[in-house]
This record gives structure tokens, C-alpha cells and sequence, in this order.
């Protein structure tokens, strides 16, 4: 699709509520949409096992490896509203660890597309397990959904909370108790 007809669709938006396209604070609109538009679903175009596998190494250690508290920002796919919130990792090495830089950037491959929470869960913990191939994989994803509050449907600051929970960290409850307390020693973060 080009820039121009991307432009005309936010043009109709803009007109659509009854706003002046050509007033100066809205002149140039439709082309920050456009580059906003750009960067917010830039993911579509990155691929999260690609990442993973740049920077995968070799271990011995089969010790829980914890990235908590990743913020994100994603939109759903129904409003096109923002999704804000936080991503906890961990999964169990089974011979591979990955550079842990990487993790953020996968979360943000997946945020940067038009989501439902839940299968933003979903596609983080299946990226990590196809690749790392790890002997678990849990994902929790805490988030505050801007339909819900700016449209006024739910209360202001209420939290959705989704996990998903892979080989171990499913199958054992001591990995998985090991796991919440890990991220309920966050600061302000229950679950
Ligand atoms: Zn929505």
C-alpha cells in the first residue's frame, strides 16, 4: 500500500469527526501517522526466531534464567488501542542459553503488530521454545488495555494478567512456584 493512499484513509478519519484536514496542527497528521504507523507495526517484518538464533551458546547450566519486568507497548487488534504493560521470561537451558538482549527484542516483535493478549503470550513463549529448545518456557504478560479504559467500558487501571506455561515450568510445581516467586518479588507486581 502506498503513503499516499495511506495518508487519504487518515484524512477520512480525521474528516470523519468532523475536523478541519487542512488547519496547521493537523496539516501534516496523516504523514506522522503514516511514520508512526511504521515503527508501532514495524514486527511484521522482523523475525523472532531469526533473532533467538543469532545468539544462541552453548551451557552446561540447566538454572532457571529470569528476565522480568520487559515493558511493552502493543495495540489490540480490534480497537487499535494501546496495550502498556510488562512481560516476564524464564525458561530452563537444556544445553542453550541466548544472549539476554535478545528476549526485549522479541517481545517487541510481537507487540509491534495489531495483538489480543493472549496470543501475545502464546508467541513469545513459542518462539523461545522452538528455538532455545529449553527444558521449559513460562510467559506472563501483565497489561493495562486503553479500549477498555478510554472507552470507559472497565475500570480505570485494571490489569489483565495472561500466562503461558511450557514443559516444566507446566509439568512441575515446584519450577513453577520457583518461577511466580521470582516475579512476585517485583516491585508493586502481584500475581
Ligand atoms: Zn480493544
Amino acid at each position: 500500500m502506498s503513503q499516499e493512499a495511506f495518508e487519504n484513509a487518515v484524512k477520512t478519519m480525521i474528516e470523519s469527526v468532523g475536523e478541519d484536514t487542512k488547519r496547521e496542527g493537523l496539516e501534516k497528521t496523516p504523514s506522522r501517522v503514516f511514520k508512526a504507523y511504521q515503527f508501532m507495526y514495524g514486527g511484521y517484518k522482523l523475525d523472532a526466531k531469526e533473532i533467538l538464533s543469532q545468539a544462541l551458546f552453548e551451557t552446561s547450566n540447566d538454572e532457571m534464567v529470569v528476565i522480568k519486568d520487559i515493558e511493552f507497548y502493543s495495540t489490540c487488534e480490534h480497537h487499535l488501542l494501546p496495550i502498556i504493560g510488562h512481560v516476564h521470561v524464564a525458561y530452563i537451558p537444556d544445553g542453550k542459553v541466548v544472549g539476554l538482549s535478545k528476549i526485549p527484542r522479541v517481545v517487541d516483535v510481537f507487540a509491534r503488530r495489531m495483538q489480543i493478549q493472549e496470543q501475545l503470550t502464546e508467541q513469545i513463549a513459542d518462539a523461545v521454545l522452538s528455538t532455545i529448545k529449553p527444558k521449559g518456557v513460562a510467559v506472563v504478560v501483565q497489561a493495562r488495555h486503553m479500549c477498555m479504559e478510554m472507552r470507559g467500558v472497565e475500570k480505570v487501571n485494571s490489569k489483565t494478567t495472561t500466562s503461558a506455561l511450557r514443559g516444566l515450568f507446566k509439568t512441575n510445581d515446584s519450577t513453577r512456584k520457583e518461577f511466580f516467586s521470582h516475579i512476585n518479588s517485583s516491585s508493586g507486581n502481584r500475581f
